[in-house]
């Protein structure tokens, strides 16, 4: 135990990076320059020093650099360091907000576990077009730093309409509705215990009387209240998260699994 501790220890302090190539041990892999660059000229690692690369096929490997320059990195895959694991199948549906804000929100999310981050176009929300590019480096950022071993996917966006006209109805909605009186968030979250949940959180301006109706209209659709007080979108998503995780999701301690 001491030991897997130790090895445990010595890890938190080593560089994570994602990669999407085979993690095998023994097997020599390439970074992209972009790695090469955070490495090199960021990081100033060397040859011979340990990073971890991880995926959620693979989990997470011990790596060794064997070749390093901005731009380009060769690592050696050394032993297993953790399992590729099976996380909770919750989704953030999220309607764009104002950038620096959204940075905040996209941050957030990954680092409480969500599995894919669907953008909701809505009456009220940004209509600026979503920078996927730039969301997907922020997750994989947030999560080579929470220690995660996938990356949230990233959905293309849609109309609210079009989302919930195709909608999987094995997959319950939680509406954050924050002008009527749906139940209070931990009680709805104790009595709709499920594998595949998705959150639904509003625009600053909030959803229209329309979307509101139509939300309401459909049986897959759980309103939630996230208490008397209006919160920011970026606030609702970190409380409605957490919520869920500590009542239905992964952060239960050791005993409780
Ligand atoms: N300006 C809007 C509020 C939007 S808040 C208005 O006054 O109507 C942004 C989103 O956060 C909301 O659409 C909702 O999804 C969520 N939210 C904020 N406060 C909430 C609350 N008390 N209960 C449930 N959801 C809330």
């Amino acid at each position: 135990m001491k030991e897997d501790k130790e090895i445990k220890t010595q890890n938190k302090t080593k560089i994570r990076i994602w990669t999407s190539t085979l993690l095998q041990k023994g097997s020599v892999i390439t970074l992209s320059e972009d790695q090469s660059h955070y490495l090199c000229n960021v990081m100033r690692l060397k040859n011979g020093m340990e990073i971890l690369c991880f995926n959620a096929r693979d989990g997470e490997y011990l790596t060794q650099i064997i070749k390093i320059s901005k731009k380009e990195t060769q690592i050696r895959v050394l032993e297993q360091t953790r399992a590729a694991t099976q996380t909770p199948d919750i989704w953030l549906m999220f309607s764009p907000i104002k950038k620096d804000r959204m940075d905040f929100l996209i941050e957030k999310a990954v680092e409480l576990g969500i599995k894919k981050l669907v953008p909701v176009i809505t009456q009220y929300g940004i209509t600026d077009k979503l920078r996927s590019e730039r969301i997907i480096l922020q997750m994989v950022e947030a999560s080579q730093q929470s220690e995660r071993l996938d990356v949230p996917e990233l959905k293309i966006p849609q109309k609210l309409e079009a989302i919930l006209d195709n909608w999987d109805q094995s997959r319950i909605l939680f509406f954050m509705d924050e002008r009527r009186d749906g139940k209070s968030c931990a009680q709805v979250f104790n009595e709709n215990h499920s594998e595949k949940v998705a959150i639904l959180v509003g625009p600053e301006g909030g959803f229209s009387e329309q979307e509101a109706k139509l939300l309401y209209s459909k049986p897959f659709v759980i309103p939630v209240s996230l208490g008397p007080r209006i919160l920011r979108a970026e606030t609702a998503v970190v409380a409605s998260l957490s919520i869920w995780q500590a009542v239905s999701g992964d952060w239960k301690s050791k005993e409780e699994l």
